[in-house]
């Protein structure tokens, strides 16, 4: 059974054995941590200062 990374979408060639499963590489396991970090700091920013856009 074919694995693809979610990033990147390349086959995963480890599959879930692989160090980094389920992303093919380190660079993609932290393009993932680096985006749901920035999500979750982003979301709440936006509902905390409104009024920024206003002025
Ligand atoms: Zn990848």
């Amino acid at each position: 059974m074919k694995r693809y990374c979610p990033i990147c979408h390349d086959e995963v060639v480890d599959g879930l054995k692989g160090a980094f499963a389920p992303f093919c590489s380190e660079r993609c396991q932290l393009v993932d941590l680096h985006g749901w970090l920035t999500e979750k700091y982003a979301m709440p920013a936006q509902e905390d200062d409104p009024e920024i856009f206003e002025e």
